[in-house]
């Protein structure tokens, strides 16, 4: 069997689903289909959840109706103004919703936040399964938390491996249907609370399924032609990189390059299962393969830049050195804060460390750290990682350009630049 995974950007409005059932018609066999929430679903949602908590009425109203809104268009074009039972379906998810708003929030708000953003791959996936199937194109809507079991851990549930196997191997039998039609990005506890994966993790959710399904291969659906060495809206030239080693696609996620999700590769490289990269805009083309290769492809510089980040230096309050033991303590705080380091450098009385900015908490973690270290920081970074750099592509990204840290391997070079 095969997994397809189509992000939010394929079905952000009726012309994308249509697009998707004809990319779906030219394949058969069977399938397990992810499905993202539509367009900026999620980004909505989150709004709302914001809205929910600051208890801003208005607000919150204004915003649902523009989701339901959104949805209702969507349904109304593909099906012509013809009533199709989706739409109750669809109506009833958002009176369910409105319920659970009318009531205080928990104090969990990351609780919260799951119970209310995992809407959005419910909308999308009933809709597209449904006009799929209108269209003669037979599937099974399938709820993903029936399967897919995960921790308690709001807004980026670890997997159950073990439970979740047995469940996915037992949603996902193929005995009614060839083609199974599922939600990315969520999942349940064992007492059925939604949970989610962390932000753009429909990748993800598609790996794990191939990698307890023993699928032959995994293709995500993208509005890219495959994965480029550089973004294109950022840089000028850009070559798409045909084929590419695991190892090579976990390095460049990891940096920021936003093809895939960096969780992506590890089911998938235990089964050895191959992931495609495709264009849905021109699913002729053949994108690029990420596989069980050993050795680099392509040695053209592979650029990728992250934005916003917070060059954090922290150094003792006497004139101690900076050792282990406190070393140890700060990356304990910033896992409890789950803040991510994507930079480290270190000298006799300075620990410098470059985070992605968080989205709460960031004047508490200042605060505690403070409280035993003497700490500066520096925000509104660029984190610039060259992948087979030589001094010319250097220079020229560098040029004229505050530099904070610079790091260099055989491999790879990185700036953290104003
Ligand atoms: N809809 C979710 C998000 O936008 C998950 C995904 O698209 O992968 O983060
Ligand atoms: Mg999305």
């Amino acid at each position: 069997m095969k997994v397809f995974k189509f992000g939010g950007a394929s079905v952000k409005d009726a012309a994308g689903v249509k697009n998707l059932a004809s990319i779906m018609a030219r394949y058969m066999g069977n399938m397990v289909v992810v499905v993202s929430a539509m367009g900026k679903t999620t980004n909505a949602l989150e709004l709302v959840t914001k809205n929910y908590f600051t208890g801003d009425k208005e607000e919150l109203e204004k915003n649902i109706k523009k989701i339901k809104q959104f949805h209702f268009d969507i349904i109304s074009s593909l099906w012509e103004n013809d009533t199709h039972p989706v739409l109750d379906h669809v109506s009833s998810d958002f009176d369910q919703l409105e319920k659970r708003l009318a009531h205080q929030p928990s104090l969990d708000y990351d609780f919260e936040y799951d119970q209310i953003v995992s809407l959005g791959e419910i909308l999308s996936t009933k809709i597209v399964s449904a006009y799929l199937n209108f269209i003669g194109i037979a599937n099974q809507w399938k709820d993903i938390r029936l399967g897919l079991r995960t921790d308690a851990t709001w807004r980026e549930g670890n997997i159950d491996w073990v439970l979740s196997l047995g469940l996915i191997k037992e949603q996902f039998n193929f005995n009614q249907t060839h083609i199974y039609l599922t939600q990315g990005f969520i999942g349940a506890t064992v007492t059925d609370q939604t949970t989610t994966l962390g932000r753009e993790g429909s990748d993800y959710t598609g790996a794990i399924i191939a990698n307890m399904l023993d699928a032959e291969s995994v293709t995500i659906w993208k509005d890219v032609p495959g994965i480029m060495n550089a973004d294109p809206n950022k840089f000028e030239f850009t070559q798409k990189l045909n084929m590419l080693s695991y190892r090579e696609a976990v390095e460049m996620t990891y940096y920021g390059a936003k093809v895939i999700h960096p969780k992506t590769m590890k089911p998938l490289v235990e089964k050895d299962i191959p992931l495609y990269v495709r264009s849905f805009i021109e699913p002729d083309e053949s994108g690029s393969v990420i596989c069980n290769i050993d050795h680099v492809m392509n040695y053209v510089p592979v650029f990728i830049s992250k934005e916003d980040l917070i060059l954090i230096t922290i150094s003792p309050i006497d004139f101690s050195f900076i050792a282990e033991e406190s070393i140890g303590k700060i990356y304990k705080l910033f896992a409890q804060y789950r803040i991510k380091v994507n930079l480290v450098q270190q000298s006799a009385m300075n620990f410098s460390l470059a985070i992605d900015r968080p989205e709460r908490g960031f004047e508490q973690l200042i605060t505690e750290l403070k409280r035993r270290f003497v700490v500066h920081y520096n925000g509104g970074l660029e984190l610039l990682t060259i992948r087979y750099y030589n001094e010319e592509v250097i220079r020229e990204l560098t040029l004229n350009r505050t530099v904070f840290v610079a790091q260099r391997t055989r491999t790879a070079a990185r700036f953290l630049m104003k």
